[in-house]
């Protein structure tokens, strides 16, 4: 039960604050912590502690960052031969979470930005033998289109989180994407279609699908997650939680569907884990330090 990702490592700088500063001002935050991150790492990791073996495709800078990266992944039983040095900064993050669990993100790409489509060529024979191919937003474009049409090469089908919202990206070039699972503000930007009520949100999966995408399904944060494929649309409820923290909600989601997807092949079961595991997961501070391990996944 193989999973690849390809996509981005950041190191998360969590700042927890009373209220966000206006322009010019200074406020004090009476919590900090830091933590490894970024959507392809997250994703990845949440797939792991549910016990999936990971290829991860990803680039690291040359800085005690990448160190702490490389360490998480190792510490998950995920093989670093494809995670690569490269003479530049690691990706960062510094994140804002307020009291009312609102955050307020900001990505410094880094050595994600630099990852390309020979890193994902160099990678085939491994990226090869899994069940699933799993993609984000926060590397290059051209290297998502190179792993889209590497899945349809191999013939392996491929998940693709539209995050963060990119205005470039080309639906022509992903419409062969067995899954696509976007947020509500991502489903607005892919469609250009209002997403104010379900009803609207249900017309923009309709688009979607029309233009070929097998499987679209919409992280709906609090309410679940919208299921939307040619045979009809499904509304998953997400358990009733008291919300702490949803930093990396949609990751834990992403990678909780894709372990029980490649484990069962069955996406109503996965839609339904992974939106039981997400809202598990707002329940605690942080990102990864978030997700739950299944239980004979835990480290001893
Ligand atoms: P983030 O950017 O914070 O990672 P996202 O916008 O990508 O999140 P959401 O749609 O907010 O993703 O949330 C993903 C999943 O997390 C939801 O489908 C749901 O299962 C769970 N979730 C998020 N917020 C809550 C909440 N307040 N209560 C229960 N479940 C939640």
């Amino acid at each position: 039960m193989s999973i690849a990702v390809i996509g981005s490592n950041m190191v998360d700088l969590i700042s927890y604050i009373h209220r966000m500063p206006s322009e010019g001002e200074t406020v004090e935050a009476p919590g900090f912590a830091m933590g490894c991150g970024g959507k392809g790492a997250n994703q990845a990791i949440a797939a792991a502690r549910l016990g999936a073996e990971i290829v991860m495709v990803t680039r690291v800078g040359n800085d005690v960052f990448a160190e702490s990266t490389l360490k998480n992944f190792e510490d998950h039983g995920i093989s670093t031969k494809h995670v690569l040095r490269t003479e530049a900064t690691s990706g960062v993050a510094p994140i804002f979470v307020d009291p009312e669990s609102h955050n307020a993100i900001i990505i410094v790409k880094g050595a994600n930005a630099l990852l390309t489509p020979e890193d994902v060529e160099w990678a085939r024979e491994d990226i090869a033998r899994c069940s699933l191919i799993v993609l984000q937003l926060e590397i290059p474009l051209e290297t998502v289109y190179a792993a889209v049409a590497l899945g349809e090469e191999l013939g392996i089908p491929v998940l693709l989180n539209p995050a963060p919202a990119s205005p470039e990206l080309d639906l022509t070039r992903i419409s062969g994407v067995e899954f696509l699972v976007p947020n509500e503000s991502e489903l607005e930007l892919l469609t250009g279609m209002p997403v104010a009520s379900l009803e609207d949100i249900t017309k923009a999966t309709d688009v979607l699908v029309a233009a070929g995408i097998a499987n679209v399904i919409v992280t709906l944060g609090a309410r679940g997650a919208l299921w939307a494929h040619a045979g009809g649309q499904q509304l998953v409820d997400a358990p009733t939680v008291e919300a702490l923290d949803t930093t990396g909600a949609g990751d834990a989601f992403i990678g909780c569907f894709s372990t029980t997807w490649v484990g069962s092949d069955d996406v109503l079961a996965a839609v339904r884990a992974g939106t039981a595991y997400a809202a598990d997961s707002v329940t605690r501070q942080g990102t990864q330090t978030s997700y739950a391990w299944a239980e004979e996944s835990q480290p001893a």
